[in-house]
């Protein structure tokens, strides 16, 4: 038992920086701000740019996918870049929603080292003042000052570009850092997004290298009904469930579009990822609420650039959104931040051995979801086919096998003490030396981002 404590605190170290001794000005300490290039690592002799794209589609299930197993045909496109490149089956958010999710993707951190564990979401008491003042504010914790993926992918010499369609993706939380082109419009669709695109490459705005990162929104609720895809139903469920997936076709269908117009085929690699799924009723809810089941923390990622990684590759490795930033990078030919807890998965792509097999296997993954507002927490730590979640303050604990129990539906934590023990402290570890390094910011809430906010389900009464 001694042995397997020692090995825990090892495992736990080699994720957290922090666990060794340091000063609060060492270089290596997490997310100092400075310099980026003063703790950078080579990880990579030879420097390749070509382009990168990185799609983030908001509120993707991987079960609603044809490559993930879904029995419609959603996603075309997206089918015929998986097949062409490389999909992971075990990727994990690091939250269940927007903001601490895409913010995980943008630092390499998880939520509750970036800072973001909250983001736009209005209570009954915002509601209140708006309705009788005209204004209210929400004080919000942005992006921490260390280089974000943006700013690190100018440095190597990157255009970089973004459009984004969900409210919490802007510039109050910092996310428009490092862009040299930046649009946002908190009710576009994909189609704006397409069209924001197009116009910069007519302007010449694509000669390359770049970076391009989009954000769509498009399976976020609302769910309009996209024609001819949808099919109605009288059960809202289900009908909710037509709405979602003629979303995603849609969606699909542009992106493609993108793809083929801005050459995407040649010397660019595409990498496609969801920041969270959605419930439909699979725990008793609807949306992305406080939950940390495998609906909400399950992730798409998709790698495609079959010049450079072989193709038609399924990897059961697990891994999350932390460790977008670290890959892209290495992709890049760029060195990675010594502070972020992120890994390259570079080595899982070149499809090789990667020499450190076990490492990867024994690595614990974890997830954080506030409830908005009030002060619980769920807390989530995954190793292999098992996922933790502890609830803060009840310390309520659920324990799941994720290959017997697909769809988590049996808390097995009774008969599996000797595994809640083992995930519990290295939650306990990650609780404790988890340092916050977000900035603050204030955000002005009127009328019409309060209708915004309710349409997209960013509203809850307060408690
Ligand atoms: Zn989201």
């Amino acid at each position: 038992m001694a042995d397997r404590w020692a090995w825990i605190a090892a495992a736990i170290c080699g994720i957290f920086v922090s666990c060794s001794p340091e000063s609060p000005s060492s270089p290596e300490s997490p997310l100092e701000p400075g310099n980026a290039s003063e703790s950078l690592a080579t990880t990579t002799e030879n420097r390749t740019l070509g382009n990168q794209v990185l799609v983030l589609i908001d509120t993707l299930r991987t079960d609603h996918l044809p490559f993930y197993g879904y029995s419609k045909d959603t996603a075309p496109y997206l089918n015929r870049l998986a097949k062409q490149g490389v999909i992971f089956t075990q990727a994990h958010s690091t939250s269940s929603w927007t903001a601490p999710s895409s913010a995980s993707v943008f630092t390499g951190l998880y939520p509750p080292q970036h800072g973001i564990t909250q983001g736009f979401h209005a209570t009954r008491t915002h509601r209140d003042e708006v309705a009788s003042s005209g204004r209210d504010e929400l004080k919000l914790r942005g992006l921490p000052e260390s280089p974000t993926l943006p700013e690190l992918m100018r440095e190597a010499g990157y255009r970089t570009l973004a459009v984004t369609g969900n409210v919490n993706i802007s510039a109050p939380l910092g996310f428009d850092r490092g862009f040299e082109h930046f649009e946002h419009f908190r009710r576009a669709t994909a189609d704006w997004i397409r069209d924001r695109v197009l116009d910069w490459h007519s302007k010449g705005l694509f000669e390359g290298p770049y970076f391009l990162y989009l954000h769509v929104n498009d399976a976020h609720m609302p769910y309009e009904a996209r024609s001819p895809w949808y099919q109605p139903h009288e059960e809202d469920v289900q009908d909710a469930l037509s709405r979602y997936d003629s979303e995603i076709r849609y969606l699909d269908q542009i992106l493609g579009e993108l793809h083929e117009t801005l050459g995407w085929e040649q010397d660019t690699l595409v990498t496609v990822v969801s920041d969270h799924g959605e419930e439909f009723m699979d725990h008793g809810q609807m949306g992305h609420k406080y939950s940390l089941y495998r609906e909400l923390n399950d992730a798409v990622f998709l790698f495609h650039q079959p010049q450079r990684f072989p193709g038609n590759r399924q990897v059961s490795t697990p891994v999350s959104l932390v460790d977008v930033l670290p890959t892209l990078l290495d992709a890049a030919g760029n060195a990675v931040p010594l502070d972020r807890v992120g890994r390259s998965l570079l080595p899982l792509l070149q499809g090789g051995e990667s020499g450190d097999a076990a490492e990867w296997s024994e690595r614990v993954l974890f997830a954080h979801r506030e409830r908005e507002p009030g002060p619980d927490r769920l807390w989530g730590a995954i190793r292999g086919p098992w996922k933790l979640i502890v609830e803060e303050g009840t310390e309520q604990t659920w324990l799941f096998h994720r290959d017997r129990d697909p769809k988590e539906q049996e808390n097995v934590a009774e008969v599996e003490p000797d595994v809640v023990r083992f995930l519990g402290q290295a939650l306990r570890e990650f609780r404790e030396n988890r340092k916050v390094h977000g900035t603050s910011t204030t955000i002005d809430l009127d009328a019409e981002l309060m209708d915004d906010l309710e349409a997209l389900g960013y509203t809850e009464d307060s408690r």
